[in-house]
């Protein structure tokens, strides 16, 4: 049975922060197993702030998403910097530039 844990000082703001029964709940369904370093409010913080694009990835710039999708061509792994829809096939970087050599 859960229940509410008094945590260590948060990371941020040195305060000592419950993590609530629901977090834990939360935690366990997104398979998370280490504990949060900081209270809720911090990290509340620090998402708005990187939502904001103010905290970045660790090479000092942003990191761009890419999908893993299958290439229609030769059926090999396609990187695709936008969301593949599946009405349309998607094409490897190899395919691709064959396709517009035979176009
Ligand atoms: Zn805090
Ligand atoms: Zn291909």
């Amino acid at each position: 049975m859960l229940q509410d844990r008094l945590m260590p000082p948060c990371r941020d703001c040195k305060k000592e922060w419950t993590f609530t029964v629901l977090e834990q709940a939360l935690q366990i369904e997104r398979n998370q197993e280490n504990d949060p370093s900081r209270c809720p409010e911090c990290r509340d913080k620090r998402k708005a702030r990187r939502d904001r694009g103010e905290v970045q990835g660790r090479n000092g710039r942003h990191d761009q998403t890419f999908y893993q999708a299958t290439c229609a061509g030769c059926g090999g792994p396609a990187k695709l910097p936008f969301k593949p829809r599946n009405d349309r096939p998607v094409y490897c970087q190899d395919c691709h530039r064959r396709n517009r050599m035979a176009g």
